[in-house]
C-alpha cells in the first residue's frame, strides 16, 4: 500500500517539481538579464534621529524594475539570486551604485550622512570581496567611515568562520558594520560580543505591534538594554507611529529607518528632502 502511495506521490511531485523548477529557471534567466539590461534600480530610505529629526543615514535597497511586470520588491528575487550565486554580482552592483550616487550628492553638496548596503550571506564567503570594495571606495573617493554594511546573523551562521574573517577585515579597515533584523535570529549574546559590529538594527517584527504587544515592548527594551551594555549604536527599523518613537526614545533608543519618517524612493524622489535636509541651519 505504502509502495503504491509513494509512486502516486511521486508522480504527483514529480510534476510540482517539474513547474517548480521551470520557474525558477525562467526567474535565473529573467535575474541575468536584468543585470546585463540594467533593470535594477536603487532606492534611499531615510535614518533619522528621532529627537532633532536630522538625518543620520541613509539604507540602499534595491528594486527590479521588470519590464511589463512594473516593480519588483528584493523578497521576491533576493533568495533566487542568492542560491544561483547571481546574488554576488548584484550586491556589487548595488555597491557601485551606492557610492556613486553619495559622491553625485556630496558634489552637489548635500549632506546624508553614512550610507548603507546590504551585504548577502554568500557575499561573506567570497575572498576578493575586500579587494573590490577598497577599488570601490578609491574610485568614487569615499572615506571607509560614510560607508556601513548590513549583514544579518543569519547570513554569518551559514559560514561563520568565513564571514567573520571578512567582517574583521572590513572592521580593521574602518567601514560600519551594523547587525540587520536583530532579534530574528539565534545567536546568543555571548555570540554577539564577538562580531566585530558597531550598530543593531531592531527588526520590524519588535516594533510593529508596539503599544499593544507588551511582550514586544519588553523584549525591545532588553535588547535597547543589551546593545547600550555592549556600547552598541542602535536603530529601530520600520517605525510607523508616534507613540512608537515615544516608546523608543523613552528607552533609549534614538534612531529610526521606517515610513513615519521617510519610505524608500528613488534618488529624485529623495532630493527635495536632502536639500532641505542639508540647508537645516542646524546641520551646518
Ligand atoms: P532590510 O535590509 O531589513 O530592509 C528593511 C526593509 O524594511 C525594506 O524592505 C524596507 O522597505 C522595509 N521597511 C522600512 N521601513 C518600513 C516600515 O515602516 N514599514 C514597513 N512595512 N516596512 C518598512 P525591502 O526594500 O522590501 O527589502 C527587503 C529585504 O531585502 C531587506 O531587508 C534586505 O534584507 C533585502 N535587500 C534589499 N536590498 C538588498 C540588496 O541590495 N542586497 C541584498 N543582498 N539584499 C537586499
Ligand atoms: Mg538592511
Ligand atoms: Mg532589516
Ligand atoms: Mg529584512
Amino acid at each position: 500500500k505504502a509502495k503504491d502511495e509513494g509512486r502516486y506521490n511521486y508522480q504527483f511531485y514529480t510534476k510540482d517539481m517539474t513547474d517548480l523548477a521551470y520557474k525558477r529557471l525562467t526567474l535565473e534567466n529573467n535575474l541575468r538579464s536584468a543585470i546585463r539590461d540594467g533593470e535594477f534600480k536603487l532606492y534611499y530610505q531615510a535614518q533619522t534621529d528621532m529627537r532633532s529629526n536630522e538625518l543620520v543615514g541613509v539604507e540602499c535597497l534595491i528594486r527590479w524594475h521588470k519590464e511589463h511586470e512594473g516593480i519588483i520588491p528584493p523578497d521576491v528575487f533576493i533568495g533566487l539570486a542568492e542560491e544561483t550565486g547571481l546574488i554576488v554580482q548584484i550586491d556589487r552592483w548595488v555597491l557601485q551604485e551606492a557610492l556613486s550616487q553619495y559622491q553625485q550628492w556630496m558634489k552637489e553638496g548635500l549632506k546624508i550622512g553614512v550610507i548603507s548596503v546590504n551585504l548577502s550571506a554568500v557575499q561573506l564567503t567570497q575572498r576578493d570581496f575586500i579587494e573590490f570594495v577598497e577599488k570601490a571606495i578609491k574610485r568614487y573617493d569615499i572615506a571607509p567611515e560614510n560607508l556601513m554594511f548590513e549583514v544579518t546573523e543569519t547570513a554569518i551562521m551559514r559560514s561563520p568562520e568565513q564571514a567573520l574573517d571578512i567582517l574583521n577585515k572590513l572592521k580593521e579597515l574602518k567601514f560600519g558594520l551594523a547587525l540587520d533584523d536583530f532579534g530574528t535570529g539565534l545567536s546568543s549574546l555571548s555570540y554577539l560580543k564577538k562580531l566585530p559590529v558597531d550598530k543593531i538594527k531592531i527588526d520590524r517584527a519588535f516594533i510593529k505591534d508596539i503599544p499593544e504587544d507588551k511582550e514586544d515592548m519588553n523584549l525591545t527594551k532588553t535588547i535597547i538594554a543589551m546593545a547600550r551594555n555592549l556600547n552598541l549604536d542602535i536603530i529601530a527599523e520600520g517605525v510607523e507611529t508616534q507613540e512608537q518613537i515615544e516608546f523608543l526614545t523613552n528607552n533609549g533608543c534614538y534612531e529610526a529607518q521606517g515610513y513615519y519618517y521617510h519610505k524608500p524612493s528613488s534618488a529624485k524622489d529623495m532630493h527635495p528632502m536632502l536639500l532641505e535636509k542639508s540647508t537645516d541651519a542646524a546641520r551646518s
